[in-house]
């Protein structure tokens, strides 16, 4: 007889962990398979390894400036292969207490691909295991394009498989991925040559912060090749990589091309049609405010759903959907996808919520919107001749200025942001910003300060 649960999730990534954990906990025989590492996309290539490695590059920048502290430091080498290994033990460990977890909230982790048969049935290495609700939770992959030469670049994963720092390296693309790469290896003494094809790198973010980006990366040695569309790369008699463009431009003697141009959902191998479960055009798998796919006892979380790829958003719908299957008290529970707050880890970080000044005034018009902004050198840069500067930035609508969109860019943006984002949806006005004292001297007492 085949094994049967009552919840299973397809996927140990974020979403699909966070679901059968708490499946677990509300009572229901829970478990999750896996083709690779527990702990998906976030855990092995992705969020951690990225943190890791932007906490590599922060040591690379605090040494470099430290003379300006009274520091007088020799820096004898940087042994990229050590901190390599070190990250790598780091996520050995986060997988222990993923294994700890499941173990003690009674969730089993199966090894293998799962393939659905029919609507109640997956097939994973030839056993066949029934569950009467299945989450789809398999996320996505770095794109390759396909274009002559592509294949001699590596993607977001072969970058943190890398065992060597590149002496010259070129990203491709202009997303998070994209300028968190360029970011590390930019920091840490790469030759870095970030490839747009458009004007700017994150063209959906607020211009004011992206042209502060400009302005940093100009002022840290980072190359912007814009409005450079890559035709082909080639690989010379030595080895050594030439991108070359549309319009005829050529960068030559690169070590490693990075291609971060996006990501594509992996609903391609699992046979969802056995199952019935429509899967669009692009290969992702809508659902309903409910995770619900269109078959009944069969839902979708995370990356693969389309929504914003990000690890809490993935977890939060996870969960809240264990909660509605298992919990009686909350048997309406559904994710609200709005006003997301993410961070991307550039150099310095950009944290952002909400609507940006264009979709402000495209929602609201012009004469409904109030901008406060401000541009500062944060103290721990303008004691160093690195006075580069943050920008902070408040979205208001309204005759009461309700507080629609928050962007920062600048030291500690990646923690300041968090609190405001409560504030923020919980409705806070421009005069509730105004009314809490600052705390000073930080960088984040600017949004309470704005005039
Ligand atoms: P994104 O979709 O964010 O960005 C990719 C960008 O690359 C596109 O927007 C496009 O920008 C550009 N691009 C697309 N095709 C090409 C091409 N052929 N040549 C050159 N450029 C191209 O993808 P990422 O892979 O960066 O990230 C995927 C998702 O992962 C993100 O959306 C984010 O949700 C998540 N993520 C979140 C992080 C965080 O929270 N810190 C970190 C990393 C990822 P344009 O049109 O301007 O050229």
């Amino acid at each position: 007889m085949a094994r049967h649960f009552d919840y299973l999730s397809i996927g140990a990534g974020s979403g699909g962990i966070a679901s059968a954990n708490r499946a677990a906990i509300r009572g229901a025989k829970a478990a999750v398979i896996e083709a690779k590492a527990v702990g998906g996309t976030c855990v092995n290539v992705g969020c951690v390894p990225k943190k890791v490695m932007w906490y590599g590059a922060h040591v690379a920048e605090a040494i470099k400036y430290s003379k300006a502290y009274g520091f007088d430091l020799e820096q004898k080498g940087f042994d990229w292969g050590r901190l390599v290994r070190n990250r790598e033990a780091y996520i050995e460990r986060i997988h222990g207490g993923y294994k700890r977890g499941f173990e003690n909230n009674g969730v089993e982790l199966i090894d293998g691909f799962a393939r659905f048969v029919d609507e109640r049935t997956v097939e994973v290495n030839g056993e066949k295991i029934t569950a009467d609700h299945i989450t789809i939770a398999v996320g996505g992959r770095p794109i390759i394009p396909e274009i002559p030469g592509a294949e001699y670049g590596i993607d977001s994963d072969g970058f943190f498989a890398l065992e060597q720092q590149p002496e010259k390296v070129v990203v491709i693309g202009a997303g998070y991925i994209a300028l968190e790469i360029a970011g590390v290896l930019n920091a840490l003494g790469s030759e870095t040559h970030l490839l747009v094809r458009g004007d700017r790198p994150l063209r959906h973010f607020d211009v004011d912060i992206t042209d502060a980006l400009l302005e940093r990366m100009e002022k840290d040695g980072m190359n912007l090749g814009k409005g450079f569309i890559t035709d082909r790369i080639e690989k010379d008699d030595d080895g050594k990589l030439t991108v070359c463009s549309k319009d005829g431009e050529s960068i030559t003697g690169i070590d490693c091309v990075i291609w971060a141009i996006g990501r594509e959902p992996a609903t391609d191998k699992i046979n969802a049609e056995a199952a019935g479960v429509k899967v669009d055009a692009m290969g992702y798998i809508r659902t309903d405010d409910y995770q619900n796919t269109n078959v009944k006892g069969i839902y979708a979380v995370g990356d693969i759903t389309g929504e914003a790829q990000l690890t809490p958003v993935a977890i939060k719908a996870g969960r809240l959907l264990a909660e509605r299957l298992f919990n009686p008290a909350l048997s309406d529970a559904c994710m609200d996808y709005s006003q997301i707050p993410t961070i991307v880890f550039s150099h310095p970080p950009i944290g952002t919520v909400g609507l940006t000044e264009a979709e402000a005034i495209a929602v609201h018009g012009k004469e409904e919107v109030k901008v406060y902004k401000s541009q500062f050198a944060a103290m721990y840069n303008a004691v160093t001749p690195h006075r580069a500067m943050s920008t902070f930035k408040l979205v208001c609508y309204g005759p009461d200025e309700k507080v629609i969109g928050i962007h920062g860019l600048g030291e500690g943006m990646d923690e300041i942001l968090q609190g405001f984002a409560v504030a923020m949806k919980m409705g806070a006005t421009k005069a509730d910003f105004d009314a809490t004292i600052a705390l000073h001297p930080t960088s984040a007492e600017e949004f309470v300060t704005l005039r």
